[in-house]
């Protein structure tokens, strides 16, 4: 049995963890053997001192997370075997070695077993995103076990955990380089080409979750005006002008953002004039848009982080999606989507129900959208799924 510190749960707390859901709350824990720091290595016991799972220890109401339910030593050996699993997946779903795609996310926290870890990978440069102290002091184990699992398709490792780790955690981390330098920036994705700042943009640098949401779009774009509205860097604007579409608007607070979209579409579509980009607030362009757009995507941010601002965004999405519905063309397709956790399925239906019944209008369900596999949900973890999309059909 390996040599951590012990995490002893009070009698009957182990059901969850016999059911392999990788957290443990702090609640459930009777006591700790041994001295233990936020990110520490710890083994978790039943009260009889049976062995649960070991994980790495956090400050917050999630005192543990497990990354393996037996009794392992995490070292080299063990994350190698552990993004080698993440690797064999993305093969599987075809997205290795692809020609048009070389952007895709490789370790996916809880749904790869790795709780507290993102790596998106983009065109040989890996984003590594630690949101766990645990997983940020092991970050030069971590890029050395990538290392050998991409060999030489791997060019560079950039860590952008700075802003994803506990606001409270007592370390100071710096974006930077774990491996190479700064390298090529353009990535593609079904045959369209984007520039990628991981240094600077949102998230890992791209929404790479959109994609098969962004494929399905281009179905629905031939001819349509389209308005792609928190459009970041432009991938859903590119996806209706390959698919055809007759005119696109992409919209997004951000003026960074929306030089992005154009440099982008200059990249795809050079001198195209049906593309035009607005830097405006989403709420304030959908005040007043008449009936001028077949197609609309709204993708807004997360606009719950915390349970506690449920009620707040779920009226933000109700407020916004019925803008869409009031003034989309007769026989016009939405998109829509929440990407925050705590927003469930129903919460989110329910919240674009009540959108389309202040419009009074015929509106049918076409697709209901979520994550795509390289973004998987483990089973027993259903937290994981947080990206929800509904396809509408407005008469
Ligand atoms: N659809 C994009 C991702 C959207 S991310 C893609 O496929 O890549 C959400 C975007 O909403 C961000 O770019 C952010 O700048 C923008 N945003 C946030 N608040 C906004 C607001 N009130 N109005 C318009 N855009 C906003």
């Amino acid at each position: 049995m390996s040599n951590f510190s012990k995490v002893i749960l009070k009698k009957g707390k182990e059901e969850s963890l016999l059911r392999f859901h990788p957290w443990v709350f702090s609640g459930a824990i009777d006591r700790i053997e041994g001295n233990v720091e936020e990110g520490d290595v710890v083994t978790v016991h039943t009260s009889d001192l049976r062995f649960l799972g070991i994980g790495h220890c956090g400050i917050g109401s999630i005192a543990v997370r497990i990354f393996s339910f037996q009794d392992i030593n995490p070292d080299l050996n063990f994350w190698c075997s552990k993004f080698k699993a993440a690797y064999e997946l993305r093969k599987r779903i075809g997205l290795i070695s692809k020609k048009e795609t070389n952007v895709f996310r490789l370790v996916h926290g809880e749904g790869d077993g790795m709780p507290g870890l993102i790596v998106d990978f983009y065109n040989g440069t890996a984003v590594l995103q630690a949101h766990t102290v645990g997983m940020w002091l092991i970050r030069n184990m971590l890029a050395e076990a990538l290392q050998i699992t991409l060999g030489d398709q791997l060019t560079a490792i950039y860590d952008k955990s700075s802003k994803t780790l506990p606001f409270k955690a007592s370390i100071e981390p710096v974006y930077g380089y774990l491996l190479g330098g700064n390298s090529t920036r353009e990535v593609m994705e079904d045959g369209n080409r984007f520039l990628v700042d991981w240094e600077e943009g949102q998230k890992t640098g791209f929404f790479v979750d959109q994609r098969e949401n962004r494929k399905l779009l281009s179905q629905y774009a031939f001819g349509k005006d389209v308005l792609n509205m928190f459009c970041y860097t432009g991938g859903f604007s590119f996806s209706a002008m390959r698919g055809g579409a007759n005119l696109v608007h992409s919209v997004d607070s951000s003026a960074k953002a929306i030089e992005m979209t154009k440099q982008n579409v200059e990249l795809n579509f050079p001198g195209d004039p049906r593309h035009t980009a607005f830097a405006a607030d989403a709420f304030d362009f959908m005040h007043d848009i008449k009936d001028k757009y077949d197609l609309i995507i709204l993708d807004p941010p997360a606009f719950a982080k915390h349970k506690n601002a449920l009620n707040q965004a779920l009226q933000g999405y109700k407020k916004l999606n019925s803008r869409a519905f009031q003034q989309i063309r007769p026989g016009g397709v939405l998109f829509t989507f929440s990407c925050s956790q705590v927003v469930t399925k129903t919460n989110f239906r329910e919240a674009v129900f009540s959108a389309a019944a202040l419009s009074k209008r015929n509106v049918r369900i076409l697709h209901q959208l979520s994550q795509p596999g390289d973004h998987p949900i483990n089973i027993y973890h259903p937290e994981g799924e947080y990206l929800k999309g509904l396809v509408l059909y407005v008469e």
